[in-house]
């Protein structure tokens, strides 16, 4: 029997250029998948319409395109399928592992300002999660996830090991907002779903949500992608990653005259090695790239390196 095939995707959301960290994970994912007989999938996550513009999508594409990691297929958008993220949450809904809440902002307030000062969990608890539907008012309501209140959800990570939420933890996410408009917590779901990706490869930023992510696969019977969360990138002072580290956006490395090989080479070695290797082709980044060499710690972005394999 042969294997699934492997089905990777880069997500961003185009709120700005292409920054590093983000080409990182692009090629990540694009070599799990290219050295694989894969796919690689763009999706742009434009879900939030205050915060993306069509100029960064262009740029992301344009980022994209000049590092060479080509993906399959169209770029699918988050926000142009809204829709079939509504009908998710309508159907959970109806199998009962959803709910209508119709408690106000201020009622939320309230609720957390009394349990801070009764020392207890600040974690929104809603009185409809048991409501019968005929004392609904009619009134606006959001979606929630009916979430497991015992035992654990626990992330089987390819990088960090297994991490465990307790599930009393988390409370009933939102799913969908009172405008009937989907949260990124379902979108993500719902297109990963949809789309078939069999491995999530990103930022450890994202290991909280996917522990939430989780819940909602299980919800709907659908079977869970394979996770591996990326310790994010520090600059060379071990602190967060920030402007004066120097470039963060890819245009300004092909602006400053960098081959793209030479940034490819360089961004994957940045949380990934290979033995002792620092020079490598992309056959052999595609034949060798793999979870093992991923490392737990803070990669470090260190300039010079790059101007030395460029070199
Ligand atoms: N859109 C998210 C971001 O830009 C990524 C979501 C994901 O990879 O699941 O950080």
């Amino acid at each position: 029997m042969s294997e699934a095939q492997v089905v990777t995707r880069f997500a961003p959301s185009p709120t700005g250029y292409l920054h590093i960290g983000g080409a990182r994970t692009a090629l990540f994912n694009w070599l799990y998948a290219r050295g694989r007989g894969g796919k690689f999938l763009l999706r742009i996550e434009d879900t939030d319409r205050a915060r993306s513009t069509p100029e960064a999508t262009a740029a992301i594409l344009k980022g994209l395109t000049w590092l060479g990691l080509d993906w399959d297929g169209d770029a699918v958008s988050q926000f142009e399928r809204a829709g079939r993220h509504a009908q998710v949450a309508l159907e959970m809904l109806t199998t009962g592992h959803a709910y209508k809440c119709f408690a106000t902002q201020d009622e939320i307030a309230a609720f957390r300002e009394e349990a801070k000062a009764a020392g207890k969990s600040t974690l929104y608890r809603s009185p409809w999660r048991d409501a019968a539907p005929e004392s609904h008012p009619d009134a606006p309501y959001v979606v929630r996830l009916k979430a497991p209140r015992e035992g654990a959800t626990v992330i089987k990570d390819q990088v960090q090991g297994d991490v465990t939420w307790k599930n009393d933890q988390l409370d009933d996410m939102v799913l969908l907002r009172s405008d009937g408009t989907p949260t990124y917590m379902l979108a993500v779901v719902v297109d990963d779903h949809d789309m078939g990706v069999t491995h999530v490869i990103r930022g450890d930023d994202h290991l909280a949500n996917a522990a939430r992510q989780m819940q909602i696969y299980a919800a709907m019977g659908w079977s869970l992608p394979v996770y591996a969360h990326i310790p994010l990138i520090h600059g060379p002072d071990g602190k967060k990653l920030s402007k004066r580290h120097g470039a963060l956006g890819v245009e300004e490395y092909q602006a400053m005259g960098y081959p793209a090989a030479a940034v490819r080479n360089y961004l994957a070695r940045l949380g990934w090695s290979h033995g002792d290797d620092e020079f490598f082709n992309d056959e052999q980044a595609k034949e060798w790239f793999g979870f093992d060499g991923i490392g737990k710690s803070p990669a470090r972005f260190d300039f010079k390196k790059l101007e030395n394999l460029s070199g």
